[in-house]
């Protein structure tokens, strides 16, 4: 079993395993280690990966790439809209809202979601680390974006499951990086923390992160992005140089797609060149539009100029995380690069002009990402034996918990986790409820995308204790190890009279220092009253939380407190009363089981057909290979002496028909047809292969027997 982490990223994938000697970053099928984000279709085939890049610009319609950022989505959400201006490949809106591209597969038009097509590229990861390893892969950690919402980090599982992939965990990108620099620089830590930020400027977002290391342990401290990328820069020169064109040439590059994607890519390459070169470089594109050639230059100074807008929020992106870590430039240690644009001359200087601090290139800037999950993936996963590194992440957002009235109880609602709390992490929550009602987790603050609804979680069963009073439910709210947030169980507590009496003390005692206790927990206690002014709502700390995470906002010292509060009141009666685990029905983001089971299944239906017709391929590259082979050995060749001429002549012109036929009637035949054509064709050479041989194992006897015909 192989350990594998997987970089998703907007433009290029990178896959790195886990081995007992050290991580290793993983080549594909053309030997490379980016894997562009791209799925074609081509008749009865997909091609994915390196290959659909290659065959962009001649199949732009059953082409697709950049769906990374459209994972969760609905096709009417204005970031998609935005999204899609630079998408060239065909996309509508489903019956159901969600989006669909439109390509030709198996001879008719077909739909695929943002979410299969990255099933799809899970797919040919899967197949490179299998290549790579040797070895059927099926544990792995996926990094993903800081920002991603619970929308787009549930369809980034659902992908990963209709890929047949197990995901141990869905690790946020800068934190997979620090992993990847800790995890090797664990002699420089020690106990007093050393602060380290971390930035990946890729190809759709800029990421930034701070992040403390102490021995063996890492924890993120805040992290915050812009929707700013590579891409920015190539549009900005796009722009500049289809208005030169449009002066110089009289021709609009952006009335044609092909020739945009071909002006792109130009642009990329000589944005590339511009890293490493501050002279005027050259771009030149031959027959771009309507046949003309066109050529023109730019050198580093003015696309810096162009893209000054995008490198004032690299600049803003850079202090906002000053501002949220909290951190004085003194108390960093280091700042640490990765993603392609980190390249970029000038975000370097931003950097140091900041940070006060030279951009530091400790990692590898392509392949940290993946390193770090797959280190990961190895510190979870039994099937390889690493040193031990805790990993302390954050929630990125803000997180509330609501609950609908009941009686003259209002509605009620908690900020159950700050923004940057630990993650993962559990809470308590105690609501007085008489019967069930509905819990909503909502992000508490503006997020990246149109609904701030998490989930919403209906509570069934809970009814009134004998007296007919509200009892105690608790509802266990979970960032988990993916960064989702979810109610995982909801218990009702029962209590006994004479338990509850006791409680009610012990509360009233409490209730006393409830202020003092609320600004030890950062303010988060929370605790709402009911019409009888009895205690409504209050959450604590689950006890499952591991050490790591214990000195969080609202930490361990200030959970047990209140825990004692609730449960000793009475030191005749410990126990809480009798717990029962109530039914939870959750609406949320993500695939039905059922549409998921399809979606599985249609994904290994493709798997198969793309092996048969990889196979049917294969079959008739080896007849036609065979026939130019045979053809060159019996004329002129070593087999010319071992066959009479008529039955040479007639197997000749046999392979002359069939070379004919495979280029007419025969190109699209089934992989039988071809292997039978092969084997027939085998019957009549292989005896006079077999004399060759013979001759070849004793050629004395032979002559004589030729002397004696
Ligand atoms: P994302 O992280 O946004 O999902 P990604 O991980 O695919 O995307 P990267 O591979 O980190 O992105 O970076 C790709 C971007 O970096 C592209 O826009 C590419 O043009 C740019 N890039 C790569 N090398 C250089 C370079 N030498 N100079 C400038 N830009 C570069
Ligand atoms: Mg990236």
């Amino acid at each position: 079993m192989s350990v594998i982490g997987i970089d998703f990223g907007n433009e290029s994938c990178y896959v790195a395993a886990a081995r007992s000697g050290g991580i290793e970053t993983l080549a594909n099928d053309y030997s490379l280690r980016a894997t562009p984000s791209a799925v074609a279709f081509d008749g009865k085939k997909r091609i994915i990966g390196v290959a659909a890049k290659n065959q962009q610009v001649t199949n732009m319609k059953n082409t697709v790439g950049g769906f990374k950022r459209l994972l969760g989505r609905k096709f009417n959400d204005p970031h998609v809209q935005h999204e899609l201006t630079s998408i060239p490949a065909r996309v509508e809106a489903r019956p159901d809202g969600s989006i669909g591209f439109k390509v030709n597969y198996l001879e008719e038009d077909q739909h695929f979601s943002p979410e299969q097509l990255t099933a799809m590229l899970f797919t040919k990861l899967k197949e490179t680390s299998a290549a790579a390893m040797q070895t059927q892969v099926n544990d792995c950690v996926i990094a993903c974006p800081i920002f991603f919402t619970n929308a787009e980090r549930r369809a980034l599982l659902d992908a990963a499951q209709i890929a047949g992939l197990n995901v141990l965990r869905l690790l946020n990108e800068t934190t997979a990086t620090a992993l990847a620099y800790g995890f090797y620089k664990n002699d420089l830590f020690e106990e007093k923390p050393k602060n380290v930020i971390f930035i990946d400027f890729g190809h759709s977002a800029l990421q930034v992160s701070a992040c403390s290391f102490t021995k063996s342990k890492l924890k993120m401290l805040a992290s915050t992005w812009d929707q700013i990328g590579g891409r920015d820069f190539d549009l900005a020169m796009a722009e500049y140089f289809s208005k030169e064109f449009q002066e110089r040439y009289k021709i609009n590059a952006k009335t044609n797609a092909r020739a945009t994607l071909r002006l792109l890519t130009e642009i990329e390459k000589l944005k590339k060149q511009m890293s490493a070169n501050s002279t005027k470089l050259p771009l030149n594109i031959e027959c771009f539009l309507e046949d003309i050639d066109v050529s023109s230059s730019m050198q580093r100074s003015q696309m810096e100029e162009l893209c000054a807008p995008v490198l004032q929020r690299v600049e803003q992106t850079f202090k906002r995380l000053l501002a949220e870590s909290k951190l004085q430039l003194d108390d960093i240690h280091s700042v640490e690069i990765v993603g392609g644009s980190s390249r970029i001359p000038s975000v370097k200087q931003l950097i140091e002009q900041v940070f006060n601090k030279p951009a530091s290139t400790t990692l590898n800037q392509d392949e940290a990402v993946s390193r770090g999950a797959a280190l990961q993936c190895a510190i979870m996963s039994p099937a390889v034996r690493v040193r031990e590194f805790g990993v302390t992440d954050i929630q990125n957002y803000a997180v509330k918990v609501l609950w609908d009235s009941e009686g003259t109880a209002g509605p009620g609602e908690i900020e159950i986790f700050p923004q940057f709390h630990a993650s993962p992490f559990s809470r308590l929550l105690t609501i007085n409820r008489k019967g069930p009602f509905n819990v909503s987790i909502v992000y508490g603050q503006q997020i990246p995308y149109p609904d701030q609804t998490i989930g919403v979680w209906k509570v069934k069963d809970v009814k009134p204790n004998e007296r007919g009073e509200g009892q105690e439910v608790k509802l266990k709210v979970r960032i988990n190890n993916n960064g989702i947030v979810l109610i995982s169980s909801a218990t009702l507590v029962e209590k006994k009279e004479a338990e509850e009496a006791a409680a009610a003390a012990a509360a009233a005692e409490q209730a006393a220092s409830e202020e003092k206790l609320g600004e030890q927990a950062g303010g988060a206690s929370n605790l709402g009253e009911n019409a009888d002014g009895q205690q409504e709502a209050y959450y604590e700390n689950d006890d499952d939380n591991n050490a790591s995470t214990a000195s969080s906002p609202g930490g361990q010292g200030w959970a047990q407190r209140v825990k004692g509060w609730f449960s000793s009141g009475s030191d005749k009666k410990k126990k809480a009363g009798k717990a029962t685990e109530l039914p939870l029905e959750v609406s949320t983001h993500g695939f039905s089981p059922v549409d998921l089971s399809n979606y599985t299944q249609q994904e290994a239906k493709m798997i198969g057909s793309d092996l048969k017709e990889t196979e049917r391929i294969d079959a008739r590259n080896a007849l036609e290979e065979f026939v130019y082979d045979m053809r060159n050995k019996l004329q002129g060749g070593p087999l010319e002496r071992f066959v009479l001429e008529t039955e040479r002549e007639a197997i000749v012109s046999q392979l002359n028909d069939l070379e004919n036929w495979l280029y007419e009637d025969g190109e699209n035949c089934e992989r039988e047809t071809y292997a039978n054509r092969l084997d027939a064709l085998r019957k009549k050479t292989d005896p006079i292969k077999q004399r060759a041989n013979d001759y070849d194992q004793c050629p004395a006897v032979f002559e004589e027997l030729k002397g004696s015909i």
